[in-house]
C-alpha cells in the first residue's frame, strides 16, 4: 500500500492535470479527503501532508472523531441527513453538502452560526441516491431569503458509478447547468460545484467542479 502523501500527492497531480485541460487554475478546485470508516491516525498523518479538508458521512462516526484531531481543518458534512441528527451539525461541521429537504435548512438555522450548505442533486434520477430535484432546489430557494444563518453557497451531485467515467460526463454538465439556471432565477451567485469522487474527479473537475471528495484514492480501500 502507498503512503498517504504520495496518494495525496498522486491525487493532486491529476486534479491539476484535469485543470490544465479545461484551462482552469487548480487553486479553484478544493480537495476534500473524505474520511468515513477512516481512523484518525490516518487523518492526522494527511493533515501533516497539507490537506485541510475533510468530509465525513455519518454523523455518529464524525461526533466520535472530529473532537479527537486538533488543528486548522474545515470538516464538511456530506452524507445522507435525518432531520433528528441535525442538531449535532453546527457544532461538527463547517460545510454541509446534502442538503436535499428543507427540514435540515430550517434546524440548521436555528443554532445561529454561520452554515454554508449546497443542495444535493440526484441528477441522474437514481432510486439508490439521496438528493432533491430542480424543482426541490427551486422550492428550497424560493424560501432562503428569510435565512440570516445559512448561505446556500452551491450544489452536490454523486453520479452513477460505472467503469468509464466518459459515460457520466453529462452528469457534471447538467449540475453545472443547474447552478447557472438557478443563479440567474434567483439574482444569487453561488458558486460551488461539489462533484467528483475517486472513480470520476478528473472528468468533474475538467467540467467544473470546485471540490471534489476523495476517499479511497488517498485512503486506500474502505474495510
Ligand atoms: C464515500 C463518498 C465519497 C468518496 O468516495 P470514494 O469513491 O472513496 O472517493 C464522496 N462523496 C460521498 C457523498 C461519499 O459518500
Amino acid at each position: 500500500m502507498s503512503s498517504i502523501r504520495e496518494s495525496l500527492d498522486a491525487v493532486k497531480k491529476r486534479i491539476t492535470d484535469a485543470c490544465r485541460r479545461a484551462g482552469r487554475s487548480s487553486e479553484e478546485v478544493r480537495l476534500i479527503g473524505v474520511t468515513k470508516k477512516v481512523g484518525t491516525e490516518k487523518i492526522k498523518a494527511a493533515i501533516e501532508c497539507g490537506l485541510r479538508d475533510f468530509g465525513e458521512n455519518y454523523i455518529q462516526e464524525a461526533r466520535e472523531k472530529i473532537e479527537k484531531i486538533p488543528g486548522d481543518v474545515s470538516w464538511h458534512m456530506i452524507g445522507h441527513i435525518q432531520s433528528n441528527k441535525v442538531k449535532y451539525i453546527p457544532k461538527l461541521f463547517d460545510y454541509v453538502h446534502s442538503v436535499d429537504k428543507w427540514d435540515i435548512i430550517e434546524g440548521l438555522e436555528r443554532y445561529e452560526k454561520p452554515m454554508d450548505v449546497l443542495f444535493e442533486v440526484n441528477v441522474a434520477g437514481e432510486d439508490s441516491k439521496h438528493g432533491t430535484g430542480v424543482d426541490g432546489v427551486r422550492r428550497m430557494l424560493e424560501k432562503t431569503k428569510t435565512l440570516t444563518h445559512v448561505k446556500p453557497v452551491g450544489l452536490m451531485t454523486m453520479a452513477p458509478f460505472v467503469e468509464n467515467p466518459e459515460e457520466i460526463r453529462w452528469v457534471f454538465v447538467r449540475l453545472r447547468e443547474i447552478l447557472k439556471e438557478m443563479n440567474d432565477e434567483f439574482g444569487l451567485a453561488m458558486r460551488e460545484l461539489s462533484m467528483g469522487m475517486s472513480s470520476d474527479f478528473e472528468v468533474a473537475v475538467e467540467e467544473g467542479a470546485t471540490m471534489v471528495r476523495i476517499g479511497t484514492a488517498i485512503f486506500g480501500e474502505r474495510l
